[in-house]
């Protein structure tokens, strides 16, 4: 953030307030011959630059918001440079800020959510809990026996199974869901007192949940009333229980991490005492 932020103060001190011979420097350090200083054309030069990087990751990398970038800045640059009308100009700027944006929203995907559930990430999470002032309570919930059930049933159907957890945490009363890693989610709550009951819905509603295993590939048995019906008969669907621990910020327990800590450990005791349950933090 600091480094953000040096970066903002010094374009905008560069656009708005640097004399003169600090433009006379940056036209010598830039390429393109530029044969003026002029503020705009520096910003031009930097803004073409941009692009081409971008371009050339797109071409190294081949990701599609580098080729995004790269048009956002092209656009804008030729808009700035007035190329063509009036008109034309405003179509370059308005596409600038139009893929910009999608740009942007794009790496606040990639960058806050998980892609195999859609909940907000680890990252989203720690980002949360640093903005967050007064009472809440954290939730660490994880799938019971995960491992077997991968080794049984195949990656494929564990995936699954996360993927419901997941759109079942997300329903869970007052709370907000986190993908913490793995086969570990973490909820958590604004209203505290909320959490130990929401919780224990949260452990039945996984429960109750019934996954349907990836569809393997029929055998050819040759038997009668094979087709569409059989096959949805052969269907299976599998179940998972989660075990939960639940600790509030208070007393002593200030600072995030300490609070996530707090609930790991409500967690391991209900791993102890046997899965599937909740422990919360007295
Ligand atoms: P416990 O009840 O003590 O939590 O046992 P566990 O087997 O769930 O715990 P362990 O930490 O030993 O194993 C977690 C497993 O979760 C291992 C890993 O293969 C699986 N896992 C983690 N992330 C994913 C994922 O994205 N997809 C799938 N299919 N499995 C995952
Ligand atoms: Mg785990
Ligand atoms: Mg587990």
């Amino acid at each position: 953030m600091l480094v953000f932020a040096a970066a903002l103060g010094l374009s905008a001190w560069l656009v708005a307030a640097a004399p003169e011979h600090v433009w006379n420097g940056l036209q010598d350090l830039l390429p393109l011959g530029l044969s003026s200083a002029r503020p705009s054309r520096v910003a031009l030069t930097l803004a073409l630059l941009a692009a081409a990087i971008a371009a050339g990751y797109w071409l190294w990398q081949r990701r599609p918001l580098d080729a995004a970038l790269a048009f956002a800045l092209l656009a804008g640059a030729l808009g700035w440079i007035q190329l063509g009308g009036l008109e034309l100009r405003s179509w370059l700027l308005a596409a600038a800020a139009v893929i910009g944006l999608g740009v942007v929203y794009a790496s606040w995907r990639l960058a806050f959510l998980d892609a195999l559930t859609g909940l907000p990430n680890r990252r989203a999470l720690d980002e949360t809990l640093a903005r967050l002032s007064g009472d809440y309570a954290l939730a660490m919930v994880d799938v019971d026996h995960f491992k077997q059930f991968n080794d049984k049933h195949g990656h494929d159907a564990g995936d699954r199974v996360l993927a419901a957890v997941a759109r079942s945490l997300g329903r869970t009363r007052a709370a907000t869901a986190f993908r913490f890693g793995g086969e570990e989610f973490c909820l958590l709550f604004r209203r505290p007192e909320l959490a130990r009951d929401a919780c224990e819905e949260a452990r039945q509603a996984i429960e109750a949940l019934r996954v349907a295993l990836p569809r393997k590939p029929a055998a050819k048995s040759g038997a009668k009333g094979g087709g569409k019906s059989a096959e949805k008969k052969r269907e299976a669907t599998v179940q998972v229980t989660a075990s939960i621990g639940v600790a509030a910020r208070g007393g002593t327990r200030r600072a995030a991490p300490e609070v996530l800590k707090a609930a790991d450990q409500c967690l391991y005791k209900a791993k102890d005492k046997g899965r599937n349950q909740v422990v919360a933090l007295a």
